[in-house]
């Protein structure tokens, strides 16, 4: 038994807590979530460390409540969520809270109730009190709101914990089983409740199952239980996130590729970090499922990491049908119980793989044998808001400290990634070619300033050509626009007026579904005014850039017998993604035009060709990594094409047809991009050459965002040396949702001194109104 404990509370403070622990809590464990007191609350917190002595000088408060009978956290997940609580200075309570799932977490609020003493005052047989504190007593008494400070001194009332529900809990389902059977008077003329015993004498069954078998059943099995013929339970489900059954496949007979891949992996010892660098459609997907297969049979699990699955039903579907209930999903897409009852499943060990979003990385699976980051340079990867963890870096230390494979998968990796590959950190495993007969597409860069655009539907005349001989041959083609809405910027042509978000510092998207502008950061959305609120010209007002929406209507007046759809975050709201998917999958829909969302791991077998409307819209951002992320969205966008029986092609228009980016997506030439990139990189001292810390500082009140920028800018210039700072600057996107945001890089090559600057920095700031200073340890976003 522990006297002690040391506790992270759900709350954004640093450190961890001590506490006592009552005799009747005495199996509080490590990983068990508790109920502490802090401050003038509670709260829900974690044991992160049993035993010890209490600190010397300071009243030790006592555990509330001990809530998991079976801790919550194994040990080496709460060892793992303190490093990362170390890594990315984010509170530990913080980081054991995002790795539970969403809603389960309970707090206690502190309830006056009425003391013994305190009754009696109010039957007029206690003490004579004010009148003031009578009156309070008698609403405390009423379930009404009184200050209660004062009754609680005078020991009429009493402060009792009481607990919150958490949001999500197990779903429970009634179920009947038969005690004894009845006499035949009991069922003689009864036919339903003869039916019920019949059925139940095969077992229990669940209500609804035995309703579905006798109609009628609920009336027939009230009345038998109150002959004390059959008894009613309840009993735990799950709600089902998968349809319910789904034909099992094989392992594929693997290439000689694949084969070697799968031999060093399974070769491996203890932690052992591995890059996959595989062309798309190199069959990377089967290498990672016989690998985890060969992990299953040893007795032990996995954890397979996928951005926004909920993009890709197809890769989950793999899973499912190669792994059947071994399997887990934990995602967004799910809702907070679904996720839970997934959770559970992963956590009594019913089910072993846990294939998810980022988050999953905390998935309860042990023992772990392996995890798979699949196409792991993807930014989503990366948490931008609360705890600023990188899937990707935690999965490696996961990883290491259980002793596990980490394979990270690729056609596009990452340059840290590659850069510790190219140092022998990660063993390099390649699938230099398709895992079938198709060659990789062939890529054709159109250069726009030759080839000028359609206004309408942005097709240059080579790939208008294109797209008339796929629609003509009856194949399928997917058009890559990385801006959604009708028109991306609105103005009117009388005064200039721009119409701008209120609220962030972008334009306004004017969007035809709806007839609105929208913020694409905050979710803003107003009228399309009849005139000019400026200067109130009528019918000024002018729509240019184009974007998504726009595209699919123009090309549906350009291709009248084409069937276009779009794909993008306003056509994929709920189940708008699986459908399209499906239609798509169908053959039902010819072109498909869209956003990033086009360039995920789809596998569709009936698309030749893919067209790249700009690929410049990336270029142009101000980030270090914009070149990485162009060259990557481009492969990924031309690995779509030709995974069928048929050759694809793929045409990039741009207007820098020289770039790197470009250049090498064109020859599918990674290791070249990867050269070109990394001296760029190194010259600046950027990633991997070194290491970034950004401090986001934002606030609604500007110059107070101003004067803590000042704070940070002077703390900078007495910082000793070994790192640089860039900065303070205003941030690309100066306003979010109401806030003015600053920014402040900090650069160093060793990440000590790199975290003991960017330390001092936070300390330097005098707080001041609602202004937030945030550290970002390796920080993806630069906006
Ligand atoms: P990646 O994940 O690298 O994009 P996939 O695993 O999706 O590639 O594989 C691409 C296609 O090749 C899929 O249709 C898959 O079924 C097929 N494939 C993969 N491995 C093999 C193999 N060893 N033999 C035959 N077909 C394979
Ligand atoms: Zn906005």
């Amino acid at each position: 038994m522990a006297a002690y404990v040391e506790v992270a509370a759900f709350l954004p403070v640093r450190g961890t807590y001590c506490y006592s622990v009552p005799a009747d809590l005495a199996a509080a464990r490590v990983g068990a979530r508790v109920l502490v007191p802090f401050g003038p609350r509670g709260v829900t917190g974690v044991i992160v460390r049993e035993g010890g002595a209490a600190p010397a000088g300071v009243a030790v408060r006592a555990v509330r409540d001990l809530l998991d009978d079976t801790p919550a956290f194994d040990p080496e997940l709460v060892e793992l969520c303190l490093w990362v609580a170390e890594y990315y200075e984010a509170p530990p309570g913080e980081v054991l809270r995002a790795a539970l799932p969403a809603g389960t977490a309970q707090s206690y609020a502190q309830r006056p109730r009425v003391t013994p003493l305190g009754e009696a005052t109010l039957r007029g047989e206690g003490p004579a009190i004010p009148a003031a504190l009578r009156r309070a007593l008698a609403a405390v008494a009423a379930g009404k709101r009184a200050r209660v400070a004062p009754l609680v001194e005078a020991g009429l009332v009493a402060l009792e914990a009481e607990r919150s529900r958490p949001r999500v809990a197990a779903r429970t389902v009634a179920t009947v089983r038969l005690l004894r059977e009845p006499d035949a008077a009991e069922v003689a003329r009864a036919p339903r409740r003869a039916a019920v015993v019949e059925a139940l004498r095969g077992g229990p069954m669940d209500m609804p199952a035995l309703a579905a078998r006798v109609p009628g059943a609920a009336g027939a099995v009230r009345a038998l239980a109150a002959a004390g013929i059959v008894e009613r339970g309840r009993r735990e489900t799950q709600r089902a996130v998968w349809p319910a059954t789904v034909a099992p496949t094989q392992p594929l007979q693997p290439t000689p590729q694949q084969a070697a891949a799968l031999a060093e992996i399974a070769g491996a010892d203890g932690f052992a970090p591995f890059l996959l660098h595989g062309v798309t459609g190199s069959g990377k997907t089967e290498v990672y499922l016989q690998a985890i297969a060969r992990v299953i049979a040893a007795g032990k699990g996995a954890i397979v990491l996928v951005p926004e699955i909920a993009l890709t039903p197809q890769l989950a579907a793999r899973f499912r049908a190669r792994f059947g209930d071994l399997c887990a999903v934990l995602h967004s897409g799910l809702s907070d119980g679904e996720r839970y009852d997934q959770w559970r499943r992963l956590r009594a060990g019913e089910a072993r793989i846990a294939l998810g979003a980022r988050s999953a990385v905390f998935a309860p699976v042990a023992p772990l044998g392996i995890i798979v980051v699949d196409e792991e340079h993807d930014p989503s990867f990366k948490q931008e808001e609360g705890v600023r963890y990188h899937a990707r870096d935690v999965a490696l230390m996961r990883a290491r400290r259980a002793g596990a494979a980490c394979v990270l998968g690729s056609a596009t990796p990452s340059l840290e990634t590659c850069e510790n590959a190219r140092a022998g950190r990660f063993r390099l495993l390649e699938l230099p070619a398709r895992a079938t007969a198709r060659p990789l597409p062939e890529v054709e860069v159109v250069d726009l300033r030759t080839f000028q655009p359609d206004p309408e539907t942005l097709l240059s005349a080579p790939l208008a050509r294109a797209l008339a001989e796929s629609l003509a041959a009856g194949d399928q083609a997917i058009l890559f626009l990385n801006r959604r809405g009708f028109a991306t910027f609105v103005v009117c042509v009388g005064c200039g007026h721009a119409f701008r978000c209120a609220h962030c510092s972008v334009s306004l998207t004017y969007h035809r579904a709806g007839e609105r502008l929208r913020c694409h950061y905050c979710g803003h959305s107003e009228h399309v005014p009849i005139s000019c609120p400026k200067c109130h010209a009528p019918e000024t007002i002018r729509r240019f850039g184009l974007g998504t929406e726009r595209v699919e209507a123009a090309l549906g007046a350009r291709f009248p017998g084409a069937r276009v759809a779009r794909l993008d975050r306003d056509t994929a709201e709920g189940k708008g993604l699986r459908d399209l998917l499906d239609r798509f999958a169908r053959r039902e829909i010819d072109v498909l035009v869209g956003t990033q969302m086009v360039t995920k791991g789809h596998d569709f077998p009936g698309v030749t060709l893919v067209g790249v409307l700009l690929a410049d819209t990336a270029l142009s951002l101000p980030d270090f990594r914009s070149a990485e992320r162009t060259f990557q969205l481009l492969t990924q966008v031309a690995g779509r094409a030709g995974r069928g029986d048929r050759a694809g092609r793929v045409l990039i228009q741009t207007y820098a047809p020289e770039h790197p980016a470009v250049r090498c997506a064109r020859t599918h030439d990674y290791h070249a991009f990867f050269a070109a990139e990394s001296a760029a990189r190194a010259e600046l001292g950027y990633p991997p050459h070194g290491r970034l810390i950004a401090l986001r500082i934002d606030g609604s009140v500007e110059h107070e965002v101003h004067m803590t920028a000042h704070d940070v800018a002077a703390a900078a210039a007495r910082l000793p040396g070994g790192v640089t700072v860039l900065g303070p600057a205003e941030a690309p996107l100066r306003r979010l949702m109401g806030r003015t945001r600053w920014r402040v890089w900090v650069k160093g090559a060793e990440r000590g001194a790199l975290r003991a600057a960017a330390r001092r920095l936070v300390e330097a700031v005098e707080p001041r109104g609602d202004v937030r200073v945030s550290v970002d340890v390796d920080p993806i976003s630069a906006l």
